[in-house]
């Protein structure tokens, strides 16, 4: 993988026009295309000399199918790794992550398989505030070098704040073709974080968070070449989009934050993550999910935008939501209150209303710039799946969608631009 991502504009240290100094370790970082050995390994010995304790935390069915080959790159390099297996593949419970007892010797942790396993292996590692390296098997996510684990805690996901992993193996004859499979859903939460971006840029309007336009530019930037890779006739076999997605996370990295990654495609998604578990219904990949709400929120922003909405809405009814999360989407009435937006007091709504007058035609003119992106990407997006995206696309109802729309910005606590149309009272018109 280039490493020009790190180290344009200006190494892996750089002054930048937002003020802030962008810095990444770069003596780790990634290693990929060789054999998976040689970057253990290298990877290892960037955090700790050979004869090192190191723990491994996998799942059997990716140990077994890797056979063993990240335990033994450990043991070729001189490292003695102690494990922790799953027998099935983690829920990405906090309770889960509980159990894992690593050895005071331990110096760093190695997460080998799928995004949950590298949620929890950062999990663990933080906790021990030591390095962390992961051995990702697909489906690559956005959030794989992000300073941050999604886990769940009390049934309801949880972000927490870690240091970003201290190294990435990623090699392709580790995990077959397999990323092949995931094409759609790579490709869905790639693109569909041009919702996080909007609502980036909408908290840095509305509500004074801190935003950083080259990072925006860049990961605009990848955002674009996938989808103008995945407009070519071959893009249907040849592209995966792995290494795109962890392109975008490595941007995280360097934001040290997971904002990037923390849009309400997001939310809708973890949202229809609990919809599904209450009701015993299978889920599919989180990337597409991720994607198919892109498009409603970024047309629901789209119309909010372009209307002067200066008429009067009642504020919402905080007790009616509390009872509808517990409802349908199996939270206890503790966990969801826990969860809820407070009622924002009518002098701050006329100074939100303000604000966003001031900057209406602005966020209007990008919302439909991305708008536009999302319907280019939306017919390739459907060809990377065998069946041309039919199951995916039924996958959800119409029903479904306005009750997570709704509800989601009352799950998780980052700003969006749907957690403002909330706070206004706007959305409870999708309960009923
Ligand atoms: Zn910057």
């Amino acid at each position: 993988m280039d490493s020009q991502l790190f180290e344009a504009p200006g190494g892996a240290d750089f002054k930048c026009v937002c003020g802030r100094t962008h810095a990444l370790n770069a003596d780790g970082v990634i290693f990929c295309g060789g054999a998976v050995g040689d970057g253990i390994a290298k990877a290892a010995q960037s955090v700790a000399p050979s004869g090192s304790a190191v723990f491994l935390i996998s799942d059997s069915a990716t140990r077994e199918g890797t056979n063993r080959a990240v335990d033994k790159a450990l043991m070729r390099a001189g490292y003695s790794p102690a494990a922790h297996i799953f027998a099935k593949p983690p829920a990405g419970s906090v309770a889960e992550c509980a159990k894992i007892a690593v050895p005071e010797n331990v110096r760093f942790v190695v997460g080998a398989g799928g995004p949950v396993i590298a949620d929890v292996a950062k999990y663990t590692a933080a906790r021990r505030k030591i390095p962390c390296i992961l051995v990702p098997t697909p489906p690559f996510s956005t959030g794989l070098f992000a300073p941050a684990a999604a886990l769940t805690r009390n049934g309801a996901d949880k972000t927490f704040f870690t240091p970003p992993p201290a190294a990435l193996v990623c090699d392709p004859s580790l995990s077959g073709n397999s990323a092949k499979e995931f094409a759609a859903a790579q490709f869905g939460s790639l693109v569909s974080k041009l919702v996080a971006l909007f609502d980036w840029k909408a908290a840095s309007v509305l509500n004074g968070e801190y935003f950083c336009p080259t990072v925006f530019e860049r990961a605009l930037a990848l955002i674009d070449a996938a989808i103008q890779k995945s407009r070519v006739a071959a893009a249907k076999t040849d592209a995966d989009f792995a290494g795109d997605c962890v392109k975008f996370s490595a941007l995280c990295a360097l934001l040290d934050s997971n904002r990037l990654n923390a849009g309400a495609e997001v939310q809708c998604a973890r949202a229809l993550k609990l919809l599904c578990k209450r009701e015993l219904r299978p889920l599919r990949p989180s990337g597409e999910n991720e994607f198919l709400f892109s498009r409603v929120i970024m047309r629901l922003y789209k119309t909010y935008l372009s209307g002067g909405a200066d008429f009067f809405v009642p504020p919402p009814d905080n007790n009616s939501r509390l009872e509808k999360i517990s409802e349908y989407l199996g939270l206890s009435e503790a966990a969801a209150l826990e969860r809820l937006r407070p009622v924002v007091r009518l002098a701050d709504t006329r100074l939100n209303a303000y604000k966003l007058n001031e900057y209406r035609d602005e966020l209007y003119a990008l919302v439909c710039d991305f708008d536009m992106r999302l319907q280019t990407a939306w017919r390739p997006f459907k060809r990377l799946f065998p069946d041309d995206g039919y199951a995916a696309v039924h996958s959800l109802d119409k029903a479904d969608v306005s009750l997570l729309v709704a509800l989601a910005p009352d799950l998780y606590p980052e700003f969006t631009l749907l957690a403002y149309m909330k706070d206004l009272g706007l959305l409870d018109g999708y309960l009923y």
